[in-house]
């Protein structure tokens, strides 16, 4: 079979195996262009794109018939949305096929940059429940950062560490999603480069580093919760196999969950298999299995942060929404930087706190110094904010200079702090002093995109 992408004899005998005469739809539809589609943030109460084509698994994802420019979208820096692949959006819908009950839930994102299903997870959690998402690759610890913060959960903790340095925490998730690296088949038609780098033997190296990871994960799940796994693939080394694998080696029992057929996922042997001539979207490969075995978490909590002095409590009270000082207490990190811990999650974070050593350390509201507060970009992004924080809305092209971090016309009426919004998201601070407005937008997050004027 022919295609546009020049695809490797083995992988074309692995999808004729499993696919048989259906194998030539696939290959057809490797030839289409790649699905585009966008999630939005159910916190930010607005919905761009409810005009267009709703995803089946997911009520808050669209289909988009055209690119936009994404950067060029202050709504899109405002958290508004989440670019992500329609396949992997079926997360959330498993997510709520789990009998669990909300309020005091602890997840864990074993492999989360660059966070889209850490997005997802944050939207089905409720408020009273707990997000760790970490990160093994250094350098993509930022983007996973970025990405929660725009998203506006502040339950979350983002952590650096390879799964096998987790054991303190055996047996304190009600889940983990193990959302694996993997040998990236189901994104050929995306990434048109991955094939280049795929070999049957990449397979089996992907395959047994996902066991060792599986196996880590598997420790950390507490008896009745599930473990989540998830790759981008289609072959069953990778998939099935590694799931029967783990079954046979630990006390985890794949799960069924109820998928309506007329979504044309493919039920293998222990997960769900999508495919891109079936559905719209990559190649995407899921499973769930119950945790049978009883790991006792050991560990002790313990905060290891100072609480506020009530005096930089006094000068922070004006920022923050009622609900956000009734619900959260406030420490002083070494460095200085105030974070806010939920009251009701004080223990896990003990707990995970004591667990890790290369983590946030709760969510960073600002600063104080002197008698100023110098407040945090997620503040901005959150919902904790005090609705009484001055306010200077922008125009689209105006929030495109401040996302610049270049000079825009408008300036607020009173000196001081305002927020920067457009369409009502808060998009960052100004500070408006006698000669100037500071721009308080991190530079890491400038948009380096030329603007048309
Ligand atoms: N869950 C992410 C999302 O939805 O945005 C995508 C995760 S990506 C498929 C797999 C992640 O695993 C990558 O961020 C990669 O850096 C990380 N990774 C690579 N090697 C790893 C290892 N040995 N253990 C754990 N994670 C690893």
């Amino acid at each position: 079979m022919k295609t546009k992408i020049d695809l490797p004899d083995e992988f074309i005998k692995i999808i004729e195996n499993n696919l048989g005469e259906e194998s030539k739809d696939f290959f057809l539809a490797l030839d289409q262009d790649p699905v585009l589609s966008v999630r939005n943030n159910k916190t930010k109460h607005l919905n761009f794109f409810d005009d267009e084509e709703k995803v089946n698994w997911n009520n808050q994802g669209h289909y988009l018939k055209n690119r936009p420019s994404f950067t060029l979208d202050p709504a899109f820096h405002a958290g508004a949305y989440y670019v992500q692949e329609a396949s992997s959006m079926f997360i959330g819908y498993v997510l709520d096929k789990l009998p669990l009950k909300k309020g005091g839930l602890r997840v864990l994102d074993l492999c989360a940059a660059p966070g889209g299903k850490s997005t997802i997870i944050a939207d089905w959690l409720a408020e009273d429940d707990l997000l760790v998402s970490n990160e093994v690759i250094k350098s993509r610890v930022g983007v996973l950062k970025e990405n929660l913060l725009k998203w506006g959960f502040e339950n979350h903790v983002v952590s650096n560490h390879d799964p096998e340095t987790f054991s303190d925490l055996d047996g304190f998730f009600d889940v983990v999603l193990v959302d694996a690296p993997c040998s990236g088949e189901g994104l050929f038609r995306k990434d048109p480069k991955a094939v280049n780098e795929w070999s049957t033997d990449a397979v089996k190296m992907c395959s047994l580093r996902q066991q060792r990871i599986l196996s880590a994960a598997a420790l950390l799940v507490r008896k009745g919760g599930y473990l989540i796994y998830s790759t981008c693939t289609y072959n069953t080394l990778e998939n099935d196999e590694n799931v029967n694998w783990l079954s046979r080696t630990l006390d985890l029992k794949p799960e069924k969950i109820d998928v309506p057929s007329e979504w044309n996922i493919k039920n293998t042997n222990h997960g769900y298999q999508f495919y891109p001539h079936k559905t719209r979207g990559e190649g995407f490969y899921i499973s769930v299995l119950r945790q049978e075995a009883n790991l006792n978490n050991k560990t002790r909590p313990r905060l290891g942060l100072n609480k506020l002095p009530w005096q930089q409590q006094n000068i922070l009270n004006p920022w923050l929404s009622e609900k956000a000082l009734e619900d959260f207490n406030f420490y002083v990190k070494p460095d200085g930087n105030i974070v806010a811990l939920r009251k009701s999650l004080l223990e896990d974070y003990g707990v995970v706190f004591n667990a890790l050593f290369k983590r946030s350390s709760g969510f960073e509201i600002g600063i104080v110094k002197g008698k100023d507060f110098i407040p945090s970009h997620g503040l901005a992004l959150s919902n904790m904010l005090s609705k009484s924080v001055n306010k200077l809305p922008l125009n689209k092209q105006e929030s495109l200079k401040f996302l610049k971090k270049e000079g825009f016309d408008a300036e607020p009426a009173i000196e001081g702090w305002s927020l920067v919004t457009y369409e009502g998201l808060g998009l960052g601070f100004i500070k408006k002093m006698t000669e100037r407005v500071n721009n308080y937008l991190p530079s890491e997050w400038r948009i380096r995109m030329e603007l048309d004027n």
